[in-house]
């Protein structure tokens, strides 16, 4: 999963981008002036269209800038960090007037006269206004998701992000602190009909964000160099940011209980609802009901691999006793052999720490992809702001700011009971992990994200398509595998195998969840019976699930999508195919939708 940073981007977390930009919809606020200068139509010029595109390209990003600050900061331009969004009424109006207005100003553009580049920066900034304006005016989860309003998220980026020196950060976190109270305030007057699962998702972030404002915050202005009426500011501001967002908890609280006690709004978003989503979030080639139809064929195909593989590995582990009949019995009797290896719940985040300089040393000795190492990867305990939605994720600096630390995330598993930890830690057993690792960090997100942050096309990067950026995690794993990653053992590639039906499970789930009603008990009984998954991963996948939208498929549908453009390049070239020229190709352009990528290549 990418998480939220810059791009968050893991699990759900890239769901980095799209969430960075629905995220960014939201943070909108009141905050920057709403008469900031609009961009006429930029005039032709002999230089021709190419260069009246980029330049106004470059205009485009400096206004959305001085809109949305949280946006800005994510990808790293933080010339706004003194600002937070308001999110009111008057906000989304602006908002909404600048994405018609640049709507106008990019159909003045004639795509034949673009270059290839350009042309596809131009379909993304097409589609990432149209569908902002569509989640404003027609989703409009800005009024029944409360989790969309959490001001945690940006002040810890703030405060973990060393973009300035410390005491030019606390000033900036000074300034922003005076806008919490009117932040929540019109947080409150924007929820209308929520869900029961999203009000609850807002409650445990907004503790989160309590913690951003706790003592460390308190020791670090003490110790700084702000003047003494600065600190005495800073404190009288920080008490009324945690009084606004305690008083936010508490409204949510109230309003749990009535949500309990009168019904709620379903959190299943309908057929029309879904595939307009879709269209928008993940640019796919393929129809939600071809994606559907081709996700349940694979599931077939994967089952009868996994069966073979399962019949192989059985007198090794289970010699001794006799075979299932049913075959997705034998082949969770081998699955839940092999979980039993794995690591402990103590040495859980320092497990992954070490294994990401092996991966990298297995990638470099197959010569795989490039990669970089003055851009290393930092292994953290995910932030408390940052829990409750995914395991791992990887935080990314953005384009402007590719200096800047990229974290993996690791949740500890110090708030799991033992047996919830157990079963944790059984699904991410020995071979598991090596897979989360490799999707993750090296070569997944981690590795695509170091490529993206130096296409020429800050656009691609910007607004990348979600499923670009899980389909080549998943991907990744598989060109490990292929190169003999794990010794090409059947136990490594069986717990692939059920990684990858994970993938294609979600869409599965996603798709029938969403628009056909499907309830908890068939959804984790898919997971567990016809996925092999544990208990504690389906109840978390299908808690996922009626949070978000879409974005279960992006998986399964951005990795058919690059197997194919691989399988096609492959034939083309025959023994000229190199995969590590195609994936450092292949990631050359930006997180830009598979089929631009592949008009591209
Ligand atoms: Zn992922
Ligand atoms: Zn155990």
């Amino acid at each position: 999963m990418r998480t939220l940073s810059l791009l968050i981007i893991g699990t759900v977390f890239l769901g980095a981008f799209a969430t960075a930009s629905l995220a960014a919809a939201n943070d909108a606020s009141s905050a920057s002036p709403t008469g900031s200068p609009v961009t006429g139509l930029p005039a032709a010029s002999p230089a021709g269209e190419d260069e009246r595109f980029r330049r106004h390209a470059d205009q485009v990003l400096e206004e959305l800038w001085r809109l949305m600050p949280e946006f800005a900061f994510r990808v790293g331009r933080y010339d706004y960090a003194n600002r937070l969004t308001v999110p009111n009424q008057a906000y989304r109006a602006a908002t909404l007037t600048f994405y018609e207005r640049q709507l106008a100003v990019l159909a003045t553009f004639d795509s034949a006269q673009l270059s290839a580049s350009n042309r596809v920066d131009r379909i993304l900034l097409q589609n990432a206004f149209e569908s902002r304006s569509w989640h404003l005016e027609t989703f409009k989860d800005w009024e029944w998701q409360p989790s969309v309003y959490n001001v945690g998220g940006s002040f810890g980026r703030m405060l973990t992000t060393e973009y300035a020196p410390l005491d030019a950060r606390l000033r900036h976190v000074l300034a922003r602190l005076d806008y919490v109270p009117a932040y929540y305030a019109a947080a409150r007057a924007s929820v209308a009909n929520p869900t029961l699962e999203h009000t609850q998702l807002a409650l445990l972030q907004n503790k989160g964000a309590l913690d951003v404002f706790g003592d460390d915050l308190v020791r670090k202005v003490a110790a700084s160099g702000l003047a003494e009426d600065e600190k005495a500011a800073f404190m009288v501001r920080l008490a009324a940011a945690k009084a606004a967002t305690s008083g936010f908890i508490d409204w949510l609280s109230a309003l749990e209980s009535k949500l309990k006690t009168d019904g709620a709004r379903s959190f299943r978003i309908g057929k029309p609802l879904y595939e307009q989503k879709f269209s928008y979030d993940i640019q796919s080639g393929f129809t939600t009901e071809q994606l559907y139809q081709r996700a349940r064929s694979e599931k077939a195909k994967l089952h009868d691999q996994m069966e073979k593989l399962a019949q192989g590995l059985w007198p090794k582990y289970l010699r001794d006793v006799p075979r299932p009949a049913n075959r997705l019995d034998l082949i969770r009797a081998v699955i839940d052999e092999l979980s039993k290896h794995h690591t402990t719940r103590e040495t859980f985040v320092d497990t992954v720490r070490k294994q990401i300089p092996e991966l990298e040393a297995f990638v470099r000795t197959h010569d795989l992809v490039e990669q970089d190492a003055s851009r290393p990867l930092v292994v953290r305990e995910t932030p408390t702001y940052m829990r409750g939605f995914a395991g791992a994720s990887i935080s990314a600096p953005g384009p402007f700011d590719p200096q800047a630390n990229t974290y993996y995330n690791v949740s500890p598993l110090d708030k799991f009971t033992p047996e919830q930890a157990e079963s944790y830690l059984r699904e991410y057993n020995d071979w598991m992990l090596q897979i989360l690792n490799i999707h993750e960090a090296v070569p997944g997100h981690y590795t695509q994200l170091v490529h993206a942050n130096k296409s020429k096309s800050p656009i691609k990067t910007i607004f990348g398509n979600g499923s670009m950026i899980e389909g080549w995690a998943v991907f990744g794993e598989k060109v490990m595998l292929d190169a003999g990653y794990g010794n090409n053992s059947p136990e490594m590639w069986l717990i692939w195998m059920k990684w990858n039906l994970r993938s294609v499970a979600n869409t599965i789930l996603d798709y029938e969840i969403q628009t056909q009603g499907l309830e908890r008990d068939a959804a984790i009984a898919l997971m567990t019976h016809e996925a092999f998954q544990q208990e504690t991963e389906a109840s978390e996948k299908w808690r996922r699930a009626t949070l978000s939208q879409v974005q279960l498929t992006s998986y399964f549908n951005g990795y058919a999508e690059i197997t194919a453009l691989r399988d096609e390049h492959r034939v083309r070239l025959g023994k000229d195919f190199s995969i590590r020229k195609f994936n450092d190709q292949f990631l050359s352009y930006g997180s830009a939708p598979v089929k631009f990528i592949r008009e591209m290549m």
